[in-house]
């Protein structure tokens, strides 16, 4: 059995493969097949795979990328991930992507698309428009027939031809991998111990450039590796982390909640690898299992800043999360300037208070690099949740 900490290592590594080598040395084994990066929030991934094509998920620069050139594209007060992935870009470390994938998600998103576009004509890009009309007939038509234009574009680039057999074989590989993240959701819910959110978030993101098949053999040793480790529980506060399901908070910032005393049971981090809730089911009579992967984005998709909920029934799926995995608190933490987290955080905020359980707020960059204040601000949190419980 591999160890954890080697396990862990592994994923650093994918994790830090900012030049995309697991990319390139995947296009020497499959000569002529694409590589197709997507931006988060969700792009289905078997729809790639069924066309044999590799989907990479990409997540800007982090706190590996001093930004330089991607200043120069976008005004200064939004997000930092457009920047990044720009000065990646520019910088030739995104080459081996044949193309990429901008899911609706913001207007910044929408404009890097286009950014995209102007500065890379030759490679194939795609604005992904998830629909915002939950009826099949509407919605759901108009997302299916998305796809499917998706697919003849890529066939067009060299992609094989999409095909019902092998779209249902990526179809299955991807509910596989999304039932072992939900194992590994399981073991840090009942013992945060034995896997911290830090590692879990590793765990997940090592997938980035991996087929799912292949994800999931990794994470299957991952849990029998946590299972099996020696750990002692500590006294922490549990939490559930939201706000972060686009621009990803640097791994250190994970690390200082966890210090500051909280264990993370739940998040929204990478939301992508686990968008949908549950199985992608086998398409119903006179259907194909493109309106399959519809049908589960309309009927199952999370409960999100960038998907429409009605306003009386918004934090609802926040609460339920909260008593699902027995959280003490909510710790807001959102990209600066991230319109879709921000403007939902009031409404989430009112529901919490409704419900007298008790929350923080914080703010980051992927590229933040002092910790201290989040820490200070996080001990006095969990301290306080400790003493007097659900004041928020
Ligand atoms: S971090 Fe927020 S504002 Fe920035 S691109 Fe993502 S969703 Fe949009």
């Amino acid at each position: 059995m591999t160890s954890f900490d080697t396990l862990m290592q592994q994923a650093r590594a994918c994790v830090d493969d900012r030049r995309l080598e697991r990319v390139r040395a995947w296009k020497q084994e499959n000569p002529g097949a694409l590589a197709i990066g997507h931006m988060p929030i969700y792009t289905p991934r078997p729809l790639l795979e069924a066309l044999g094509c590799l989907p990479v998920a990409v997540f800007g620069g982090g706190d590996q990328v001093d930004v330089i050139r991607g200043d120069a594209y976008f005004q200064s007060y939004i997000c930092h991930i457009p920047r990044s992935t720009i000065e990646l870009a520019l910088g030739g470390e995104l080459e081996p992507l044949d193309g990429m994938v901008f899911p609706a998600i913001c207007d910044v998103i929408r404009n890097l698309g286009g950014m995209w576009k102007l500065l890379f004509p030759e490679k194939w890009s795609a604005y992904l428009d998830l629909p915002q009309n939950f009826d099949r007939r509407l919605g759901g038509a108009f997302y299916a027939g998305e796809l499917r234009r998706f697919a003849r574009e890529l066939e067009a680039r060299g992609a094989r031809p999409l095909d019902e057999v092998r779209l249902r074989a990526a179809i299955a590989d991807e509910n596989a991998r999304r039932a072992t993240i939900d194992e590994l959701d399981v073991l840090r819910r009942d013992e945060p111990h034995r896997l911290r959110a830090s590692e879990a978030y590793l765990a997940v993101r090592a997938g980035s450039a991996m087929t799912a098949a292949e994800h999931t053999a990794f994470l299957r040793e991952v849990l029998v590796a946590a299972r099996e480790r020696q750990t002692r529980k500590l006294d922490n506060v549990r939490v559930v982390v939201v706000g972060s399901f686009c621009e990803q908070p640097p791994l250190d910032l994970i690390i200082t909640l966890e210090r500051a005393g909280c264990d993370i049971v739940a998040d929204d981090m990478q939301l992508g690898m686990r968008m949908i809730e549950g199985a992608i089911d086998a398409p119903s009579a006179g259907r194909d299992s493109v309106d399959a992967l519809a049908d589960a984005y309309l009927d199952r998709g999370a409960a999100t800043a960038s998907r429409y909920i009605g306003e009386l029934v918004k934090g609802r799926a926040l609460i339920d999360r909260v008593r699902a995995v027995r959280a003490e608190g909510v710790v807001f933490a959102a990209a600066s300037f991230c319109d879709p987290a921000l403007l939902d955080q009031p409404m989430l905020e009112a529901a919490l208070q409704r419900e007298g359980i008790a929350f923080t707020t914080l703010k980051y960059a992927e590229n933040t690099g002092q910790f201290q204040t989040i820490r200070e601000q996080a001990g006095a949190f969990s301290d306080s949740v400790k003493l007097w419980g659900g004041a928020a």
